[in-house]
């Protein structure tokens, strides 16, 4: 049969052939870690202890930040890490379809009634890598995400006003140095919320940064979506 290698579904992860239409056999699924099963900070997504009574972590009740809140769909940890450097840096996008239908779910559970943003917006590209390879996978995330929600989308409303060092290379001090009034937002009539894409929130820094610049420009509610979040 010419077409059966079509049809046969084989895990993204680990490749082995599964007869269900799922994206992951069911050894790799169970290995997932949904943020929503832990106690986490509503506002920047970082896991609580369980014991510790509080709907905010430590930095963001002392400091808090230009966004208001943060859904993130997984823990980042090995699974997740190896789809989304496949995603980023071997352009296997086959994985897009599963991350966002698995953020799709994750963001109308923790939503329920509440609307959605006015607008989504991704990152934009930060690392010069990316312009080589033509490929932002933020905007690609971003502007799935919004189909399926039946959100407005725009790539256009943040923009990167100069060449930043890579972050990945810097440390933490340097990376809030290294993106200091570095994104220029253009103006929005209406849009009062938005919900900022990114693949992975590890410090948060660059999402600060933006947060807070998109702030400036008469924006009163900043949301995070992002697919994973680092534990720090
Ligand atoms: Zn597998
Ligand atoms: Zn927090």
């Amino acid at each position: 049969m010419i077409f059966s290698k079509f049809l046969k579904q084989y895990c993204l992860c680990c490749g082995s052939a599964e007869l269900a239409q799922t994206f992951l056999c069911q050894l790799c699924r169970v290995r997932l870690q949904f943020v929503a099963h832990y106690a986490h900070c509503l506002c920047c997504s970082e896991l609580l202890f369980v014991e510790a009574n509080q709907s905010k972590c430590g930095r963001c009740l002392k400091d808090p930040p230009y966004f208001q809140e943060t859904h993130a769909c997984f823990i980042y940890e090995a699974l997740i890490a190896h789809l989304i450097q496949g995603l980023k840096f071997s352009g296997r996008l086959q994985v897009l379809p599963f991350l966002v239908e698995e953020m799709t779910e994750a963001l109308k559970k923790s939503y329920g009634e509440r609307p959605f943003p006015d607008l989504i917006i991704p990152v934009p590209l930060q690392y010069s890598g990316q312009f080589k390879r033509g490929f932002n996978q933020a905007h690609e995330l971003g502007r799935r995400l919004a189909k399926n929600l039946s959100m407005p989308y725009s790539s256009l409303v943040a923009h990167k006003t100069q060449g930043t060092q890579a972050q990945a290379r810097l440390t933490k001090k340097e990376r809030v140095r290294n993106l200091k009034g570095h994104f220029q937002i253009q103006k929005m009539q209406g849009v009062k919320s938005v919900a900022l894409i990114d693949d992975v929130m590890t410090t948060g820094s660059t999402l600060r940064e933006l947060a807070h610049a998109l702030h400036q420009a008469g924006v009163e509610e900043v949301h995070l979506w992002v697919v994973a979040r680092a534990r720090l």
